[in-house]
């Protein structure tokens, strides 16, 4: 007779494990490791490509020639029944002037958009980059601040802001610190621009994930800053 206890128990781990493939969009388990000899899945992107694919998207949009792909209900239907392999990670803020998909005139299953205010790297974001670099072989990931960011902003006027919004801020103030001995004008400015880079140097050191990623050449971590004037994108060297 089977111990009921443990019969239960193993009942609800499958249960939380199929609930766990379906809400990650898995497919299956073995979807999931269907990859190199590293542990990546064999995405079809490479850095290259997919770096190429962002600017080529964001120089249509800023000449006026969107091409608005990947929105077809055929490819829905294919993403859905084949799963996804997103050319890049892009680590961005939740500012509605910053779509990310519409920056890169990009569509369905291209990006992997991890959007938080001021595009901080916190716990979750971390999580999520992870998830996509391990288990979707995403070759790219890029962290895009963008102009007049309000948290930013916040951030560089400090002063103490209640409840999680400023828990969330506090992860802005070491970038606040390295412009605070520039004039009150530039400050901002100088912020968002540090901002896209001090994350993208500091992603291997908060993610041993990502760090083993890098190293392998699983993934390049890039940035730049989004002007939501303009449209462009500045890619950081
Ligand atoms: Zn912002």
């Amino acid at each position: 007779m089977l111990p009921t206890g443990i019969f239960s128990q193993s009942m609800i781990a499958g249960l939380a494990m199929a609930a766990c493939i379906a809400i990650l969009g898995l497919g299956t388990p073995t979807a999931a490791l269907a990859d190199d000899d590293h542990g990546h899945p064999a995405n079809p992107w490479t850095a290259e490509s997919a770096i190429q694919a962002l600017k080529e998207g964001n120089e249509r949009v800023v000449n006026g020639s969107p091409t608005h792909p990947n929105s077809t209900l055929e490819l829905k239907k294919k993403l859905a029944a084949e799963g996804q392999f997103p050319l890049a990670i892009v680590l961005s803020c939740s500012d509605s002037r910053a779509p990310v998909e519409n920056i890169f005139d990009l569509g369905f299953g291209d990006i992997f958009s991890v959007r938080v205010a001021g595009a901080v790297p916190g716990v979750d974001e971390l999580g999520s980059i992870e998830y996509a670099v391990d288990h979707l072989g995403v070759p790219v990931i890029m962290v895009l601040a963008h102009t007049q960011c309000g948290a930013v902003t916040a951030a560089v006027g400090g002063g103490e802001v209640p409840g999680n919004l400023g828990a969330l801020l506090k992860q802005l103030s070491p970038i606040a610190k390295l412009v605070e001995q520039l004039p009150e004008d530039k400050r901002v400015e100088a912020a968002i621009a540090t901002s896209s880079i001090y994350f993208r140097d500091h992603l291997t050191q908060l993610s041993p994930v990502i760090d083993e990623a890098v190293k392998t050449n699983h993934v390049k971590i890039i940035s730049g800053v989004y002007d939501i004037s303009t449209g462009v994108v500045h890619f950081d060297d």
